[in-house]
C-alpha cells in the first residue's frame, strides 16, 4: 500500500469510537495514557481468532504454520518500522513495561557491587522501578541527570557518566510534559563509554517514526496501545549482540531448545526471550497498527500534532489563573498545566462533566512533580486524529471553568 495524503478528517473517520452516538460530543485527549483504535486493528482481532487460532511454533498443522507465519511476519514488519537490523533484534513483550523489567532482569544479573545505573527524574514509573529493584538485588548504585526543578539537563547527561556506569535508561520522550529529548546530544555524551543505551520509547512512538540505527541506542522498548494498536503488547528491540550475551529472564515454553532433567539449552534469538504462549491476537492487531501507519505520512501527521500543541499552549498560556508546566517546542504531544488556585482534580470533573477526557494526577511520574514541587496537573494529549475544534473545546471549558471560581 502506498502512502495516503494525510488529511485529518480521513484519518480520524477511520476510528469507529469516534462514530458511536454516544461519543459524538466526545473530547479525547488522553492519548498519552491510550489511543483509540482504527477499524484495520479492531478487524484484525476478530479474524485471528476466525481463520487463524492455534497456537504458533509448536504444532505443524495447517492453522498452526498460519500463525507462526504471521508472527513472523508481523516481527519482520515491527523491524522495518523501527529500522532494526533483522527481526532478531525484535522480542515482543506484554509493552514496556515488560520489557524494562527484561531488561532490568537480565542486564543487571551480569554486574558487580557498586555499579551505576543513569537514570532522570522525569522517566515513567516503569523505567524507575524496574532499576530500583535490580539495584537492591545486586547492590547497583543509581545516579540521576541534573536537573532543574525536576526537569532533566540532559546536556549535563556526562557529569553523572563515568567508568562505573554499566547502563543509561532514559526517557524518548516524557508521557508527563512531552519533552523529547535530543539524541544526539545524548549519544555523544556517551560515547567512548562500556555501557548500555536504553530509550523508552512509549511516548515516541505514536508521534515519530523511529530509527533505532540513527538513534544509536542499544536497546529501544515501546507499547503498541500508544500507537494506535492494541493493549497488552510491546516491542523491545536489541542490538543483537548485545541481545546474544543477555540470559534469558522467564523460563518456560517456546524460549528451549533443549530440557533436561537439571538443565535446559535456550532458544536463539529472539525466541528465547518469549517464554510461554504470546498474546497472538494482539500480535495480529499489532501487525495491522504498524501496517495502518506505513501507509500514513507521518511527517504530516506530526505536523498536524505540532500545530495543535502550539494552540493549546497559546490558550491556556493566556488564560490568567492557570499554570503552564509544559512547552510546546521539542514536545511528543503533551499538554501539562494545573490551575493556580484549587485543586486539578476539580478541573478534571469539571471537564469530564462536558464529555472532555483528560488526565489529572502523577502521570506515573512522581518524582519530577515531588522535585518541581507541583501536586497533581491536568494533561492534555493529543493524538493525529484530534481536531481544532477538540482544543477550542478544551480552551473554552478551562476558561468557564476560571470564571466560575472567581
Ligand atoms: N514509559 C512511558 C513514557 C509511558 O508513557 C508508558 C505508559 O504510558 C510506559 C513507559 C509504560 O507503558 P505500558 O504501561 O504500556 O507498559
Amino acid at each position: 500500500m502506498s502512502q495516503l495524503p494525510f488529511s485529518p478528517a480521513v484519518f480520524r473517520a477511520q476510528f469507529p469510537l469516534f462514530a458511536q452516538q454516544e461519543n459524538r460530543d466526545l473530547v479525547y485527549l488522553d492519548n498519552a495514557a491510550t489511543t483509540h483504535k482504527p477499524q484495520a486493528v479492531i478487524q484484525a482481532v476478530g479474524d485471528f481468532y476466525v481463520h487463524s487460532n492455534s497456537n504458533t511454533h509448536r504444532s505443524s498443522h495447517r492453522l498452526a504454520r498460519r500463525s507462526t507465519e504471521m508472527v513472523e511476519r508481523v516481527r519482520e514488519q515491527a523491524a522495518i518500522f523501527l529500522n532494526a537490523a533483522s527481526a532478531r533484534e525484535v522480542v515482543f513483550c506484554r509493552g514496556a513495561t515488560e520489557a524494562l523489567n527484561l531488561l532490568a532482569y537480565s542486564l543487571c544479573s551480569g554486574l558487580d557491587a557498586g555499579d551505576e545505573i543513569v537514570l532522570s527524574t522525569i522517566e515513567h514509573h516503569a523505567n524507575l522501578v524496574p532499576w530500583q529493584m535490580a539495584a537492591a538485588r545486586h547492590q547497583l548504585r543509581l545516579r540521576y541527570v541534573p536537573h532543574t526543578a525536576g526537569v532533566p539537563r540532559f546536556d549535563r547527561l556526562h557529569e553523572v557518566v563515568g567508568p562505573r556506569t554499566r547502563i543509561v535508561s532514559l526517557t524518548g520522550g516524557s508521557n508527563a510534559l512531552g519533552l523529547r529529548p535530543d539524541f544526539a546530544q545524548i549519544r555523544n555524551q556517551l560515547a567512548g563509554y562500556d555501557l548500555r543505551w536504553i530509550v523508552d520509547g512509549a511516548q515516541l512512538a505514536a508521534h515519530e517514526a523511529i530509527d533505532v540505527d540513527s538513534i544509536g541506542c542499544d536497546f529501544l522498548v515501546c507499547s503498541a496501545h500508544k500507537f494506535y494498536g492494541p493493549t497488552g503488547i510491546g516491542l523491545l528491540y536489541g542490538r543483537e549482540q548485545w541481545l546474544e550475551s543477555l540470559p534469558p529472564w522467564q523460563g518456560g515454553g517456546e524460549m528451549i531448545a533443549e530440557v533436561g532433567l537439571y538443565e535446559s539449552e535456550y532458544a536463539g534469538l529472539p525466541h528465547r526471550f518469549e517464554a510461554g504462549t504470546s498474546s497472538l491476537a494482539d500480535i495480529a492487531a499489532l501487525g495491522a497498527a504498524l501496517e495502518f501507519l506505513r501507509s500514513q505520512d507521518r511527517v504530516a501527521m506530526a505536523a498536524h500534532e505540532q500545530a495543535l500543541l502550539a494552540r493549546l499552549h497559546e490558550g491556556i498560556g493566556a488564560l490568567p489563573g492557570m499554570r503552564l508546566l509544559s512547552q510546546p517546542q521539542h514536545n511528543l504531544g503533551v499538554l501539562a498545566c494545573a490551575p493556580e488556585a484549587g485543586q486539578a482534580a476539580d478541573l478534571m470533573h469539571w471537564l469530564d462533566g462536558r464529555d472532555i477526557a483528560v488526565r489529572v494526577g502523577h502521570h506515573c511520574a512522581q518524582p519530577l512533580l515531588h522535585a518541581a514541587g507541583t501536586g497533581a496537573t491536568v494533561r492534555a494529549s493529543v493524538a493525529a486524529y484530534n481536531t481544532f475544534d477538540d482544543v477550542e473545546a478544551f480552551l473554552l471549558a478551562v476558561a468557564d471553568y476560571l470564571q466560575l471560581d472567581q
